[in-house]
């Protein structure tokens, strides 16, 4: 199938590492103009060198650090891409990442920055960059949700709640920018990514691989295909969406959870 995304300008937020980064690499597959940013620059470095040192052509690939929670971060990475590209086509609004904590553990402080990252890690990019999106004659925002939304999990009530509000946004932004820009969204499961890695480090019994205890965790957890997302897998969903070939779905949230979700 041709995507048709060849000299498209992508912007992907949260582009070192995990989901974020495999989307960066499969865009540039593509020949599409990268645009990556998180917010440490050292994390972005080490990704671009990463994908080089893997034979992937870096040489449309631009890194930026940008804070998605600070206006004028994003802001400065918004005029960067207008001085060079003058449009965008696609923004991936992926960066952030979970907190594990259930109602009775979760401080007022803890919900708002949980809610002020879960909406404002989109908000801000999307008011930023609609300007250079309304130039293309293809535009299209993905945002990088995740299952919780649907189905919550007692052990991350403020991160589920958020993702409710998120997908909720999702649906208004598909219509209010439509027919200019599509907005659809991805929800995941659970993906080997930056995240998961973390937790290995910490929980982990000892002398227990990575692979060992994802394949525990994904038996525990009752995936019906049996083991956690790759990157790639989100990656690969996340760049169908944002192409041409997928020009007549906006508002849609596509589930790459492996089977999880009960919802018919
Ligand atoms: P990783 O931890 O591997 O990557 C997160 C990326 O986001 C990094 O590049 C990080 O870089 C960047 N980032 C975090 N906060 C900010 C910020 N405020 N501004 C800019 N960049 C930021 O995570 P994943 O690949 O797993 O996650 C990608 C997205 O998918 C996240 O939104 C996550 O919540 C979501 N998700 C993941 C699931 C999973 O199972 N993996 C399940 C459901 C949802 P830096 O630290 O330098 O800023």
């Amino acid at each position: 199938m041709e995507l048709k995304l060849a000299d498209r300008v992508a912007v992907v937020t949260g582009g070192s590492s995990g989901i974020g980064l495999e989307t960066v690499r499969l865009l540039l597959a593509e020949g599409v103009h990268v645009i990556s940013c998180a917010r440490r620059q050292e994390g972005l470095d080490q990704a671009r060198d990463a994908l080089a040192a893997q034979g992937v052509d870096v040489g449309r690939l631009v890194s930026q650090a940008c804070d998605v929670l600070e206006e004028a971060s994003v802001a400065r990475l918004a005029d960067m891409v207008g001085d060079r590209f003058g449009r965008a086509d696609i923004l991936v609004n992926n960066a952030g990442q979970a907190r594990l904590s259930t109602f009775a553990s979760t401080l007022d402080a803890e919900w708002e920055a949980e809610l002020n990252l879960k909406f404002f890690s989109v908000i801000r990019p999307t008011r930023a960059f609609l300007p250079l999106l309304k130039v293309s004659d293809a535009a299209s925002i993905v945002v990088v949700n995740s299952l919780l939304a649907r189905q919550p999990e007692p052990h991350m009530v403020c991160t589920s709640a958020a993702r409710a509000g998120v997908q909720n946004l999702v649906k208004s932004l598909s219509v209010e920018l439509a027919p200019a820009v599509r907005v659809n969204a991805i929800l995941l499961g659970t993906v080997n990514s930056g995240q998961w890695e973390r937790r290995f480090r910490e929980r982990a019994k000892p002398g227990q691989s990575l692979d060992e205890w994802l394949a525990e965790l994904a038996q525990e957890k009752q995936i019906p295909l049996g083991r956690f997302g790759k990157p790639e897998e989100a990656a690969a969903a996340i760049v169908f969406l944002s192409s041409p070939a997928a020009g007549f779905i906006t508002g849609a949230a596509l589930e790459v959870a492996g089977g999880v979700s009960r919802f018919a």
